[in-house]
């Protein structure tokens, strides 16, 4: 059965997630109205910048559409900016910013910009299976709490030193976040892994 993934198509790497998804074996769509939303089966945030994105889901009038249908069950993969806005608290962000609480998740922005700005490393992730994940971070969040219902899919791994142990991937349901960009390394076990999971449902 073919699915057919939405990217949100706002602003920020809505390319690179559309080959990746289509790699993976599924159907893409940009999304950038409530039509464009009801005829997909998931949907990507990209990574970018999300208080712009924030605004711009005001201003496309696509905020609570988004925030209803992901409420309802709508599968969700959100990387980088996407992890920042499926969270229900963003800390560093600007006073204006919505995010979208699909995640029950405390995320910081630009979090390891304190240590380094943009950094790569191999992580070990829950359900891919085979070779670590190279993970590529590009001023990326972290996430400094967790729900309950929140598995934690990825750490920072010791060899990472001063952020050994800072949670970067998640899920919750049917919505997983990373805050690195798997998109950018051709490596497409993380796609394929959210669109099994669109599949399944
Ligand atoms: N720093 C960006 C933000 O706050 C996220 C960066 C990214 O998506 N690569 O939205």
């Amino acid at each position: 059965m073919t699915v057919r993934i939405g990217v949100l198509a706002l602003q920020g790497d809505v390319r690179e997630h559309r080959h990746a998804l289509e790699a993976a074996g599924a159907a893409t769509a940009t999304v950038r109205t409530e039509a464009d939303l009801a005829a997909v089966d998931g949907i990507v945030i990209p990574g970018g910048e999300s208080t712009t994105m924030s605004r711009l889901l005001g201003v496309f009038d696509l905020f609570d559409p988004l925030r209803d249908a992901l409420a309802a069950g709508l599968p969700a993969y959100g990387s980088c900016a996407g992890m920042i806005l499926l969270a229900s608290e963003v800390l560093d962000t600007r006073p204006d910013a919505r995010c979208l609480g699909a995640i029950d998740m405390t995320v910081r922005r630009n979090a390891f910009g304190r240590q380094v700005d943009s950094f790569e490393t191999d992580l070990a992730v829950t359900g891919v299976d085979g070779d670590p994940v190279r993970a590529v971070f590009i001023r990326a969040p972290w996430v400094e709490r967790v729900g309950e219902g929140v598995e934690v899919l990825a750490r920072v791994p010791a060899e990472a030193g001063a952020t050994a142990g800072t949670v970067v991937a998640v899920q919750q349901g049917v919505t997983m976040a990373t805050s690195f960009h798997p998109e950018v390394t051709g490596d497409l076990r993380i796609h394929r892994r959210f669109v099994d999971m669109v599949r399944r449902r």
